[in-house]
C-alpha cells in the first residue's frame, strides 16, 4: 500500500516535515539534574485542588532541581474553551503567587522559546506529525460516523476474533488507496487513527517516579490521534507537545495511569523518546461514615482553590497544608525548623506520597493558625484590609477609618510574646472573633446561675472603677473587690473549700470579661480595655445581665 500518497490525500495542505517543526524547538541546554516539568490544565471554570496539588508538585520539583516550570493551556476540547475559564485559571494561578518562567499571556503574548503555550493554537503542529504516521502506515483516516463506527468495530470483533479478544481494531484500519480517494471526494469527514501494532496478548512496562515500575497489558486499540475537526484528544497532543517542549518529567493524576500504555505506545510509534511520568495520588475525603470517597466539586466546597482566598486562609498556610499532604516528613521538618519558609522543604519526587492524602480542614485550620501567629500586628492588618477589599467592602471602611485601633486589635496578645496566641485560622473569621471592637456588644455568655452574683460584682465594680494604667493594676483591683465580696483571692484555699466563697478571682475576672466583649475567653482583657478607652469602658460596665 502507498502510505505515502494516503498522507498527501489526507493532508495536501501540510507541507512541514516533523524535522522542520523539531528545529523551531530546539532541545534544552539543561545542566546535569535540572527538570523540566509543567502545569497542563484544561480550563473549566474552576481550579480544582487535585489539579492545583499537581501543579504545586511539578513547581517544587522545578524549583527544587534549579529547573524550569511553564504553563500550558489544554482547550482543544473546545467545549471547555472558554475566556473565562482561562480568567479565573490566571487569576487563581496569581492569588496563589505561582508564577511559571514560560507561558503565554492572557492576551496571547507568548513568554518563553517554546510556544504557543496554548494547545489550540498548536493544530498544524499535530497535522505534521499525523501526516508522518500516516505515511509510514502507523495511522490511517477513520470514516465512521461515531455510532456507525462502534457497531462496526463490534462486528468485526465478532466475526474476526476468538472469544474475549481485547483487540479493538477499527473497521477502516485497512481501507485501500481508491476507498480512501472515494470517501475524500465524496467530502467525508475522517478522524486519524492510530493502527495498534499489538494484539490484546502483550504487555508493557513503564516506570514512575513515585510508584515505581508499573506493568500493565499493552494498548490494543486503534484510537484516535486526531478529532474530525483537526484537534487531537489529550494523548496525541501530550506526545507531541511534551517532546518539543523539553519536558522531561510529567506530573499528572494518577487516573492516567490506566492510559499510560496507549501514550508509550504512541511515543514509540512517532519515534520519541519515552518521557518520565510521576503520577501523583489523587485527594480523597472521608464522609459522615468515615468512608473514602474522592474530594469533588459537586459536594466539597474546598475541592476549589478560591474557597481559600474567599475565607481568608493566607497563601502560605495552603501551601504547608499541601506539603503535608505530599510528604508527612514535613511535618516533623516544619516542628525542627518553626522559622523556615515552607520553601525550604525539599522533596524527590520518589519521597512523594504512594497513600492517597484525605483532605481535613481541621488540620488545615490547625497549620493555619500557625502561620498566622507569626505575623505580626501589622503584617495581620494589613492581610485583613487586603481580604476584607476583595470580599467586605463594608469592613475596609471600619478598618481603614479606625486603623490605629485595629492594628491594635491585631498586635493583642501576639508582638513581643514568644508564644503569641494561636486562635485565628483565616481572615474571615477576624471579624466575628472581634466583632465587640465593632459594635458593643448586645449577647452575653453568662449562666442563668451566675446571673445575680454577677450583677452584683459589676455594680461594686462600677462605683470604684477608675481606668487602670497597667495590667497588673487590673488584676489587683478586681482581686481586692472580689476578696471584699466574698470571693477567693488564693485558689489553693478556693479549692480546698468552694463552697465557703462566690468564686475565685478568676469568675470576678470572667464577669467583667463577658460585660465587656460579650465572652467568656477573649485575649488579655486590659488590653482590650485600653483599645475600647475609657468611655467605651464605662458603657460597658453599665449592663445588667
Ligand atoms: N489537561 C489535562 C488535565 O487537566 C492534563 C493532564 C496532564 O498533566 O498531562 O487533566
Amino acid at each position: 500500500m502507498n502510505y505515502n500518497d494516503i498522507a498527501q490525500l489526507l493532508f495536501p495542505d501540510v507541507t512541514e516535515s516533523p524535522e522542520d517543526i523539531f528545529k523551531k524547538y530546539p532541545k534544552r541546554n539543561l545542566k546535569e539534574g535540572q527538570m523540566v516539568t509543567r502545569f497542563a490544565p484544561s480550563p473549566t471554570g474552576l481550579v480544582h485542588i487535585g489539579n492545583f496539588f499537581q501543579a504545586f508538585i511539578s513547581y517544587n520539583i522545578a524549583k527544587n532541581t534549579d529547573g524550569i516550570i511553564f504553563l500550558r493551556i489544554e482547550d482543544t476540547d473546545r467545549k471547555r474553551e472558554k475566556l473565562v475559564a482561562k480568567q479565573v485559571l490566571y487569576d487563581v494561578l496569581k492569588r496563589f503567587d505561582m508564577n511559571f518562567d514560560e507561558y503565554q499571556t492572557l492576551d496571547g503574548k507568548d513568554i518563553g522559546e517554546y510556544g504557543p503555550y496554548v494547545q489550540s493554537q498548536r493544530v498544524d503542529i499535530y497535522k505534521v506529525f499525523a501526516k508522518k504516521l500516516v505515511s509510514e502506515g502507523k495511522a490511517f483516516p477513520c470514516f465512521c460516523k461515531k455510532t456507525e463506527g462502534k457497531e462496526d468495530v463490534l462486528k468485526l470483533r465478532e466475526s474476526k476474533f476468538v472469544e474475549n479478544d481485547e483487540r479493538e481494531y477499527d473497521p477502516c484500519r485497512d481501507l485501500s488507496y481508491e476507498e480512501i480517494k472515494k470517501h475524500i471526494d465524496n467530502g467525508d469527514s475522517f478522524a486519524i487513527r492510530l493502527k495498534t501494532k499489538n494484539t490484546g496478548t502483550e504487555r508493557i512496562k513503564f516506570n514512575d517516579l513515585i510508584k515505581g515500575d508499573l506493568e500493565a497489558k499493552a494498548n490494543a486499540k486503534d484510537f484516535i490521534i486526531l478529532k474530525s475537526d483537526g484537534t487531537p484528544p489529550y494523548p496525541f497532543a501530550h506526545a507531541i507537545d511534551d517532546t518539543l517542549m523539553g519536558t522531561n518529567i510529567v506530573v499528572r493524576g494518577e487516573e492516567y495511569i490506566a492510559s499510560t500504555p496507549a501514550h508509550v505506545e504512541l511515543f514509540e510509534a512517532l519515534g520519541f523518546k519515552q518521557i518520565q511520568y510521576c503520577h501523583n495520588p489523587l485527594i480523597y475525603k472521608l464522609n459522615e461514615q468515615g468512608n473514602r470517597r474522592k474530594i469533588s466539586k459537586r459536594y466539597d466546597p474546598e475541592s476549589n482553590m478560591l474557597y481559600f482566598c474567599e475565607n481568608g486562609y493566607p497563601n502560605d498556610a495552603v501551601y504547608e497544608y499541601l506539603l503535608n499532604m505530599v510528604n508527612s516528613g514535613f511535618e516533623i521538618w516544619r516542628k525542627n525548623n518553626p522559622d523556615k519558609s515552607w520553601r525550604e522543604f525539599k522533596f524527590k519526587p520518589n519521597e512523594i506520597t504512594t497513600v492517597a492524602p484525605i483532605f481535613d480542614l481541621v488540620k488545615l485550620n490547625d497549620i493555619s493558625k500557625n502561620v498566622i501567629a507569626t505575623m505580626s500586628g501589622g503584617t495581620l492588618y494589613e492581610n485583613w484590609l487586603k481580604f476584607a477589599k476583595e470580599y467586605d467592602s463594608e469592613l475596609v471602611s471600619v478598618l481603614e477609618s479606625e486603623k490605629e485601633k485595629f492594628v491594635k486589635v491585631c498586635q493583642m496578645d501576639r508582638d513581643g510574646r514568644p508564644k503569641p496566641r494561636k486562635d485565628i485560622y483565616n481572615y474571615k473569621m477576624m471579624k466575628e472573633k472581634f466583632a465587640y471592637f465593632f459594635n458593643t456588644p448586645t449577647k452575653f455568655d453568662i449562666d442563668s446561675e451566675d446571673r445575680e452574683k454577677a450583677n452584683e460584682l459589676l455594680s461594686e465594680y462600677r462605683k470604684k472603677f477608675a481606668m487602670p494604667s497597667t495590667n497588673e493594676e487590673w488584676f489587683n483591683d478586681v482581686k481586692l473587690l472580689a476578696g471584699e465580696l466574698g470571693y477567693a483571692t488564693d485558689n489553693k484555699l478556693y479549692k480546698e473549700n468552694p463552697s465557703a466563697y462566690k468564686g475565685n478571682v478568676a469568675k470576678a475576672c470572667e464577669f467583667i470579661r463577658v460585660a465587656i466583649t460579650g465572652e467568656k475567653d477573649s485575649p488579655t482583657l486590659f488590653t482590650i480595655m485600653e483599645i475600647l478607652g475609657e468611655d467605651e469602658v464605662k458603657t460597658r460596665l453599665n449592663i445588667k445581665f
